[in-house]
């Protein structure tokens, strides 16, 4: 321990009962056979848990793909390493000689396994709504990001929206093509944010519900 850890109480919001859980959670495999692997296992799985939870509730709109997307975008390694290191956790972990040298306190990988960890940790320390509550406080702002943008009006509103409050100019929308008879077309759209280098597709029984997939998918891609 490099660091006091009541700073990183502090940062929590959380007080341990059992520090050795928290111990536990920031020691590294390569410093300990008492490590944080079986704990990320578990942290792992209460995150994605909560995350879903979360994203169930505040996107009534988005389909299956499109929540299952939004979480591992939130879950990722690198939005885990992100958070672990506002929370300034690199400077907490217990690390062998090895990562010591190659400067493992700030590698990712360390970094999202010691936070998952950290949430098994509090679970197991008093239970499920002290992990939760943790958890949606660390992702207060991510998941309020995604929602203002995501939950009213329709996905090319949105964009649109999104666009001009970054002073970016709009999509174009482009049909790919055309297939089937006359009631009953599918259509294929591209829609282009040039001045961003991106692009995406969507697909529907019309010009316009075409539009609206590859609008939200732009917006999910503008969210990262
Ligand atoms: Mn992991």
């Amino acid at each position: 321990m490099t660091e006091p850890l009541h700073q990183l109480y502090r940062e929590l919001g959380y007080q341990f009962d059992q520090s050795s859980l928290l111990q536990r959670a920031l020691t590294h495999r390569s410093a300990d056979e008492s490590n944080n692997e079986r704990l990320e296992f578990l942290g792992d799985a209460i995150l994605g848990f909560v995350i879903a939870d979360a994203l169930y509730r505040n996107y009534r709109d988005a389909n299956e793909g499109q929540l299952s997307r939004l979480r591992a975008r939130l879950v990722k390694k690198e939005s885990l390493a992100a958070i672990a290191r506002k929370l300034g956790l690199g400077s907490y972990l217990n690390l062998g000689a090895g990562e010591l040298r190659s400067g493992g306190h700030a590698r990712d990988s360390i970094l999202a396994d010691a936070l998952e960890a950290l949430f098994a940790a509090v679970y197991l320390d008093s239970g499920y709504q002290s992990a939760r509550n943790l958890i949606l406080k660390l992702y207060h702002e991510r998941i309020d990001g995604l929602s203002a943008a995501m939950q009213e009006k329709d996905p090319k509103t949105r964009l649109q929206e999104y666009l001009q409050s970054r002073k970016v100019a709009l999509p174009d929308y482009t049909i790919l093509a055309v297939s089937g008879e006359q009631h009953d077309q599918h259509f294929d759209v591209a829609c282009q944010v040039a001045e961003l280098d991106l692009i995406t597709q969507g697909s529907g029984s019309s010009r316009r519900k075409a539009e609206q997939k590859a609008a939200a998918d732009m917006l999910e891609l503008l969210l990262e």
